[in-house]
C-alpha cells in the first residue's frame, strides 16, 4: 500500500468495524436461510455500524467502547450502538452445530427459575411473540444469578439497564420476514433450535 493511500485511509478510519459472521451464511438453514443472513447480517448489521461511525465522529464517544456508549448514550447514538452490540451478540448466540441442553449450573438455574428448559422456551417465546412492533426477547442473569425472560423494544437491551444478558432472539421483521413472512412464532420457534447452549453457558459462568 502507498503511503498516501494509508494516510488517507486513517484519517478516514472508522472506529467500529462489523465483525464477520461466526459461520457461513447459510450454515443456519433450514431454520435461517442464507438469503435472511445476508440482508441481515450486510446490508441491517453493518448499517448500525456505519450509521454508527458517522454519528460519533469528533464527538466524546469516539474515545468510548461500544459497552460504554450503549450504557451513556441516548437518541440516534444510543440506537444504533445497541443494534450493533445486540445483532454481534445475537449471531454468536447461534451455532450451525449448537449444544442442545444446557448442562451445570445454567441447566440447575433454569430448572430453579423456570422449571424446565421447555417452560423457559415458552416463556422466551412468549415474551418475542408479544413484544408489539420490533425488538427482542431475551433471557437476563441477576446480579444473584437468577434468571429472568423479558423484552425489550426497538434497541433496548438489558446492558442498558445495568443487567448481564446471557441470551437473545431478535423479532424485529427483518431477522424473519423472508423465511416466515407475518409467523413470528414460527421463527422463535425455529431460532430456538440454533440456540448454543455452550455459548450461553459460558455467558452465565461468566466467562
Ligand atoms: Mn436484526
Amino acid at each position: 500500500m502507498l503511503p498516501d493511500d494509508k494516510l488517507s485511509m486513517d484519517s478516514n478510519m472508522a472506529k467500529f468495524e462489523l465483525p464477520p459472521l461466526p459461520y457461513p451464511y447459510n450454515a443456519l438453514e433450514p431454520q435461517i436461510s442464507e438469503e435472511t443472513m445476508h440482508f441481515h447480517h450486510d446490508k441491517h448489521h453493518k448499517a448500525y455500524v456505519d450509521k454508527l461511525n458517522e454519528l460519533i465522529e469528533g464527538t466524546e464517544y469516539e474515545k468510548m467502547t461500544l459497552e460504554e456508549i450503549v450504557q451513556k448514550s441516548e437518541g440516534p447514538v444510543f440506537n444504533n450502538a445497541a443494534q450493533v452490540w445486540n445483532h454481534t451478540f445475537f449471531f454468536e448466540t447461534l451455532s450451525p452445530n449448537p449444544k442442545q441442553r444446557p448442562q451445570g449450573a445454567l441447566a440447575e438455574a433454569i430448572d430453579r427459575d423456570f422449571g424446565s428448559l421447555d417452560q423457559l422456551a415458552a416463556q422466551l417465546k412468549q415474551a418475542g411473540v408479544g413484544q408489539f412492533g420490533s425488538g427482542w426477547a431475551w433471557l437476563v442473569k441477576d446480579s444473584f444469578g437468577k434468571l429472568t425472560v423479558k423484552a425489550t423494544p426497538n434497541a433496548v437491551n438489558p446492558l442498558k439497564e445495568g443487567e448481564k444478558a446471557i441470551l437473545t432472539i431478535d423479532v424485529w421483521e427483518h431477522a424473519y420476514y423472508i423465511d416466515y413472512r407475518n409467523r413470528r412464532p414460527d421463527f422463535l420457534s425455529a431460532a430456538w433450535e440454533r440456540i448454543d447452549w455452550n455459548i450461553v453457558e459460558k455467558r452465565y459462568n461468566g466467562q
